[in-house]
């Protein structure tokens, strides 16, 4: 069988987790309520991770958790007790940064340890040694290349996973005291408030050498990093597994992130549908990252004016009823709105709901928000579809 790369996405909550499996992840990464270095995200409580753990080992999928924060002593303190309860749900993998978590990983448990993108692994001797401490995979460093990561695998035997997708920031894999300093969060412990995102002032120190009177921009803007042109390489390589950022985002962008990965991974899509796919979604403008070469300031993005946004999410199909659907409405539009729909194994295309209702079987000509309605449409659709319409 031709190497495919296992495709890691986020589950920021349990219905994007569901969403990342029913799109075709191999595995989801999510954390529980600590050490999970997105404290803004929902996270899981031990049930939710029994249940969504339960559900990926049914379908042959992984879930790995997250425990990848630089612990302090009293943050180390609570870790052998939030073990014990990894012990009772057993995830597939948990993914650490800090030797300090990983030893307590290793005496607590016998689940398989990944290294985080936040150790820094940018070398053979580092992974070795990650290898010698029973870590089974590594997260490389953000700021590799394809080669170096293959060569990494090589030298040192030992399962290499790289970012494709997502948000991609000015600071080293990860690590950075910005928001300490700029709200007093720390952002090895969870507490990121992008602060590198503002624009920034920047003055002549030496004003009559010069006629530039300063200027104001996004200086530390990194572009998202959007991989499709280079997932051929990785497979080359045999880079075994692809991460895509983005605890933090909507449905929708893990839905279609994850459905343009695995149908180009499935050659069920080509490159430019991939491309057309990735794009239709809100994005920043993206770059390839590290992964042909090394980032200059082309992969900024100086003018920064907001998100691209192509299209605006409408809501998501819970369940069949009958030849009717049950809709989860988050945006109101009228129901005569030309919509276009995502479902797992299908990108973005059109799709008219030629009637709706609400609970109560009355008809209605607006979905409403935060509201759920029976809708009918021209199209078959599955759990979990979600509908959009175009922004302009
Ligand atoms: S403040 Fe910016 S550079 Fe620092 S960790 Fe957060 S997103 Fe990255």
């Amino acid at each position: 069988m031709p190497f495919k790369p296992e495709i890691v996405a986020p589950g920021g909550n349990l219905e994007k987790a569901l969403i990342a499996l029913d799109y075709g992840a191999d595995a989801v990464y999510l954390a529980g309520k600590a050490f999970g270095l997105r404290k803004s995200a929902e996270n899981f409580t031990e049930t939710e991770l029994a249940l969504i753990i339960s559900k990926a080992r049914d379908m042959g999928r992984n879930i790995y958790v997250t425990l990848n924060g630089f612990a302090h002593n009293e943050d180390i303190a609570a870790l052998p007790e939030f073990l014990d309860m990894l012990n009772r749900v057993q995830p597939m993998a948990c993914i650490v940064s800090d030797f300090g978590v990983a030893n307590c990983v290793k005496t607590h448990t016998s689940i398989p340890i990944h290294t985080s993108t936040q150790a820094s692994i940018t070398n053979a001797y580092a992974a070795q040694l990650w290898k010698d401490l029973g870590a089974k995979r590594v997260v490389t460093a953000r700021e590799l290349s394809i080669e170096e990561c293959a060569r990494i695998k090589r030298d040192v035997g030992i399962e290499v996973e790289t970012f494709i997708h997502g948000a991609m920031c000015a600071s080293y894999s990860g690590k950075c005291t910005i928001s300490n300093y700029t709200s007093g969060r720390d952002s090895n412990r969870g507490g990121c408030v992008q602060s590198c995102r503002h624009p920034f002032r920047m003055t002549d120190e030496n004003p009559a050498e010069s006629d530039e009177t300063g200027i104001t921009a996004h200086i530390m803007n990194a572009k998202d990093l959007g991989a499709i042109d280079q997932v051929k390489r990785c497979i080359e390589f045999e880079i075994d597994a692809l991460k895509i950022e983005g605890r933090m985002k909507s449905n929708l962008y893990v839905a279609n992130a994850v459905n343009t990965y695995r149908t180009l991974l499935d050659e069920s899509h080509d490159l430019k549908t991939a491309r057309e796919q990735i794009n239709a979604v809100s994005n920043r403008e993206f770059s390839n990252g590290f992964l042909e070469q090394h980032n200059g300031s082309e992969a900024i993005s100086f003018d920064w004016n907001g998100y691209q946004k192509g299209v605006q999410f409408i809501g998501t199909i819970k369940q069949a009823v009958g030849e009717s659907y049950l809709i989860q409405v988050k945006s109101p539009t009228p129901v005569s709105t030309p919509f276009m729909a995502i479902s797992p194994g299908c990108a973005l295309a059109p799709i008219t709901i030629t009637g709706a209702e609400d609970l109560n079987h009355d008809a209605i000509s607006e979905l409403a928000p935060n509201s759920c309605a029976i809708i009918r449409t021209s199209r078959p659709l599955g759990q979990n579809s979600i509908i959009v319409k175009a922004v302009s």
